[in-house]
């Protein structure tokens, strides 16, 4: 009897030396909501009286946003500037990862089509386009339900494929929607001002070479091959904005 009380004191001494390097998992019993801050069901919770904002202007955080978008890296000396919308001669307004998916696969007449078909409809005589290497814009600003997003297409590294003997020199800003039948509302054109404020910056682009699609027709003496980025797009008031 003696020696089992020794032997369990032993054992308590040995447990209590030994304290700092064991090991104590604690199983505790899930917290209620109370503890954790949460209200418990059907518990009525009243909201603090000024919810937190971000009290940042707009504007500042398009700049900022802007600043982490462009990858300046490697990018070829761009000269000009060249705005698109979304819109297709159809008048269907395309976001941004129905143009990238369209841009980057075999298509006929806007409208996206398979390999097997390409090498048919090639053998019948038609033109078909073969999948660029990615979308032809360098950027974008889509229209995501109540939101508006800056979007990055293709890299500045190489050449783009959005206007006609343009793509070479020309950064191409595509602004999702329809211009044809709305204008571009404020949101959007103050996103537009600070993505290309600040490549004007990074280029030393003048505000003259900042182009709506169709002006580049007129620049090249060319007949208008395009309503891009449509009439109600006012091209004048953007420079304004810019200048
Ligand atoms: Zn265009």
């Amino acid at each position: 009897m003696l020696n089992t009380i020794k032997a369990f004191f032993n054992c308590l001494l040995g447990i209590l030396k030994n304290e700092k390097t064991m090991k104590i998992n604690v199983i505790a019993p899930n917290p209620t909501p109370q503890e954790v801050g949460q209200p418990a069901v059907g518990e009525r919770v009243s909201l603090p009286p000024t919810a937190p904002v971000d009290t940042t202007p707009l504007k500042s955080q398009y700049d900022k946003a802007v600043e982490q978008l462009v990858n300046l890296n490697g990018s070829r000396p761009w000269t000009w500037i060249v705005i698109h919308h979304s819109s297709n001669k159809d008048g269907i307004t395309h976001e941004w990862d129905a143009i990238r998916n369209y841009h980057t696969n075999w298509r006929l007449d806007g409208g996206i089509i398979t390999f097997q078909e390409a090498l048919k409809l090639q053998a019948q005589g038609k033109v078909v386009i073969a999948p660029w290497v990615d979308i032809g814009y360098n950027f974008g600003i889509s229209h995501d339900g109540d939101t508006y997003n800056y979007q990055v297409g293709r890299s500045l590294i190489i050449p783009g494929a959005h206007a006609i003997n343009f793509n070479q020199k020309a950064i191409g800003i595509c602004v999702c929607g329809n211009f044809m039948k709305v204008s571009p509302n404020e949101t959007q054109l103050e996103m537009l001002v600070a993505l290309i404020k600040y490549l004007m910056k990074q280029f030393n682009i003048p505000v003259n070479n900042v182009v709506g699609h169709k002006e580049t027709y007129t620049i090249l003496k060319e007949p208008i091959g395009t309503e891009c980025p449509g009439d109600k797009f006012d091209l004048d008031d953007l420079r304004k904005r810019l200048a």
